[in-house]
């Protein structure tokens, strides 16, 4: 069956739902007075305000917290970088192993291994490593690893102290989302950037988001900013 009907098939059940529970209903009586429409906030809460917050949480499905979660959605993130952070933890970037399937072949545009992949480009690639050990070497220490999984799970670690925490995941964003931009700028001839320059880039942008949640939040994240120095000069 083509997803088509399948697809025709399902609106019409739903249809068929939606009329039984119409038909269900007692008519409207003239006497009550005149209809007013009401917003569902909850179960049998019913308001005359209409709430996104209220709405979302009824037609949202709910799905078990994942561990990995405050590694993508924190206060400090910027959501861009934590869209792409998201989509490389699902593991959805196109890389190469995914290209695959499409009949192409893609080579790690960074360093030119054949097998590009999610895991290669975080951080088992030779250039993505450097840049990623330049920019959060001094922070994470003996954390600090090629590996996909293990630095996951020490992202996720609760004995790393609070700010040093926000900053790797902060880090762990920024570089991913430049990274991948790098990436995809080779792939599309622009012009490559050496490993000690977006090292660099990184740096700068972290100093940036950092500077804009002290203009936003107060001056009690200047921690944040001295931490960041003490780590990277
Ligand atoms: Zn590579």
């Amino acid at each position: 069956m083509t997803n088509m009907f399948k697809e025709a098939k399902r609106r019409n059940r739903v249809f068929q739902e939606l009329l039984l529970r119409i038909c269900d209903q007692r008519p409207p009586v003239y006497d009550s007075g005149p209809d007013i429409i009401l917003w569902k906030h909850a179960q049998d809460d019913y308001q005359k305000t209409f709430s996104t917050r209220a709405t979302w949480e009824q037609v949202r499905v709910k799905r078990e917290k994942v561990d990995w979660s405050d590694v993508v959605w924190f206060k400090q993130a910027v959501p861009q970088f934590s869209f792409i952070t998201w989509l490389a933890i699902k593991n959805r970037l196109s890389t190469g192993d995914h290209m695959r399937m499409w009949g192409v072949q893609q080579d790690c545009m960074l360093c030119g291994e054949k097998n590009e992949t999610r895991d290669h480009l975080f951080f088992a690639c030779p250039y993505s490593y450097m840049v990623w050990v330049t920019v959060t070497g001094a922070l994470l220490g003996t954390l600090i690893t090629p590996d996909w999984t293990d630095t996951m799970e020490r992202l996720q670690r609760d004995r790393v102290a609070t700010m040093d925490k926000v900053l790797a995941k902060m880090a762990f964003q920024t570089t991913i989302y430049h990274i991948w931009r790098e990436r995809n700028a080779r792939r599309h001839g622009k012009t490559w950037i050496q490993m000690a320059q977006l090292a660099h880039q990184i740096d700068k942008t972290m100093r940036n988001i950092i500077s804009s949640l002290i203009y936003r939040f107060g001056s009690r994240l200047e921690g944040l900013m001295r931490r960041w120095f003490e780590v990277t000069t």
